[in-house]
C-alpha cells in the first residue's frame, strides 16, 4: 500500500536491487514522504526494471524479497545487463532471375541468436553460402557454446544452412517440430531444383534434416525458449519462438518488417488463420520481434508498427483480391497503399499466385515451392 503522503520530499539514495526469488534486477530510488496525519517522514521506494528506460513501473514498494546490489545509480554501465538476449542477423538481398520481372530480388532473411552467459541457441539457419559463413563467424565471436539450432518452418531460406553450421559447431544439434521435418523431407528435392535455378552455386544445397523435437521448450543457460506452433504464417505447419525472459518473439514468416509479405503460398481462407497468428504474437507483448524478413536497417523494436502493418497488409490484400481485375491491378492497389515496403517481387509473385488460385483452385505452393 502507498503511504498516505503529502509529497515526495526528496530523493535520498538509489541503486540496483534484485528479486531474491526471480533474480529480476530493478533500479530504485529511495524517496522520503511525509505522512498527512502525523507529519512523520516515511521512506518509500520507486522501482523500474533494468532495461526499461521508460520507467514503466513506478511506486512499487520495496519488499523483503529484494536484495540490494551496491551499484552507483549515476554510473549505469555498472548495472547488470539482461542475462538472456537476442541478436538478429540479417542476410543479403540477392537478385534472382525471374521471367518478366527484370529486377526481381529475394527479401533479406534473418536468423536470431538467443544467448545467455555461456550458451547460445540459433533460430533458423539462412541459405546463402556467404550468409551462413558470416552467421557462423558471428556465433564464433560470441565465445558462447552453440547448443541448438531450431528451424521455424520448412522453407529453404530458413533451413538450408543447417548442414555447414552443424559441421562448424559439432556439439550443436538441430531440431524442428516433427511435421515440419516431414514437410522438409517431402519438399526438399523440388526445392533444390528451383532454388539452384534462382541462386546458382551461391546457395547451400540442403543436406541433413533436423531431428524431430520432443516437447516444446529449449533452454539457454537454464532459461526457457518456448516453441509455439501457430496455425498459419506464409505456410503451415509453422512456428514462432518466444523467449519470455528477454521479451522477444522470433516470428518466423508470420510477421514481416517493411517487406511485402508472401501471401502467394496460402489461400484466402488461410489468411484469417494468419491474422490469428499475428494476434497471438501481439498477446505475448514482446519488446522485440525478429521478423523472418526485414530490411538490413530494419528496427526489431518497432513492435507495434510491425504488428499493425502485418495485420493491415493481410486484410488489405484480402480486400484487394476481391476487387482487383487481375494480378497487375492487385499489385497497383497494394503498392499505392504500401509504397515503402521493400522487395516488390514478393508482392508480384503473390498477386500472380492468388490469381492462379482464382482460376485453377491451386496456389503456387501446390506446384512451385518458391519460398519466402
Ligand atoms: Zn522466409
Ligand atoms: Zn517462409
Amino acid at each position: 500500500m502507498q503511504p498516505d503522503v503529502e509529497a515526495r520530499l526528496r530523493f535520498t539514495t538509489g541503486g540496483v536491487a534484485q528479486s531474491r526469488s526471480s533474480g529480476t534486477p530493478a533500479r530504485y530510488v529511495s524517496v522520503l514522504y511525509r505522512c498527512r496525519a502525523c507529519s512523520t517522514y516515511v521512506a518509500g521506494l520507486t522501482l523500474s526494471y533494468v532495461g526499461c528506460d521508460r520507467q514503466h513501473i513506478p511506486r512499487v514498494r520495496l519488499t523483503t524479497d529484494l536484495q540490494e546490489i551496491p551499484v552507483d545509480l549515476d554510473n549505469r554501465s555498472h548495472a547488470p545487463a539482461p542475462v538472456i538476449r537476442a541478436t538478429a542477423f540479417v542476410g543479403r538481398w540477392p537478385k534472382i532471375p525471374w521471367p518478366d520481372i527484370p529486377d526481381a530480388t529475394f527479401p533479406p532473411t534473418t536468423a536470431t541468436l538467443i544467448s545467455g552467459p555461456t550458451e547460445a541457441v540459433l533460430i533458423d539457419a539462412m541459405y546463402l553460402k556467404a550468409d551462413v559463413q558470416d552467421l557462423g563467424d558471428l556465433i564464433e565471436r560470441t565465445g558462447k557454446t552453440l547448443t541448438t539450432i531450431y528451424i521455424t518452418h520448412a522453407h529453404a531460406d530458413h533451413y538450408a544452412g543447417l548442414g555447414p553450421l552443424l559441421e562448424r559447431f559439432p556439439s550443436a544439434r538441430c531440431v524442428a517440430m516433427p511435421h515440419v521435418v516431414e514437410a522438409m523431407r517431402e519438399g526438399m528435392e523440388l526445392h533444390n531444383q528451383q532454388w539452384e535455378a534462382l541462386f546458382g552455386d551461391t546457395y547451400v544445397i540442403p543436406g541433413p534434416l533436423p531431428e524431430p523435437m520432443e516437447g516444446r521448450t529449449l533452454f539457454v543457460d537454464g532459461s526457457p525458449v518456448e516453441i509455439i506452433e501457430v496455425k498459419q504464417a506464409d505456410i503451415h505447419p509453422t512456428s514462432i519462438v518466444h523467449v519470455p525472459e528477454a521479451g522477444v518473439v522470433v516470428a518466423g514468416d508470420s510477421v514481416y518488417n517493411e517487406i511485402y509479405p508472401m501471401l502467394g503460398l496460402s489461400t484466402p481462407e488461410e489468411w484469417s488463420n494468419w491474422l490469428e497468428t499475428v494476434a497471438l504474437v501481439e498477446s505475448l507483448n514482446p519488446r522485440m520481434i525478429v521478423a523472418g524478413h526485414r530490411r538490413p536497417d530494419g528496427d526489431d523494436h518497432a513492435v507495434q508498427t510491425m504488428i499493425a502493418q502485418t495485420r493491415a497488409y493481410i486484410q488489405d490484400f484480402a480486400a484487394a483480391y476481391e476487387v482487383a481485375k487481375n494480378a497487375e491491378d492487385l499489385v497497383a492497389i497494394m503498392t499505392a497503399k504500401y509504397p515503402h515496403h521493400g522487395n516488390l517481387w514478393s508482392l508480384q509473385f503473390s498477386a500472380g499466385s492468388v490469381f492462379q488460385f482464382r482460376e485453377t483452385g491451386a496456389t503456387a505452393s501446390d506446384d512451385v515451392p518458391v519460398t519466402s
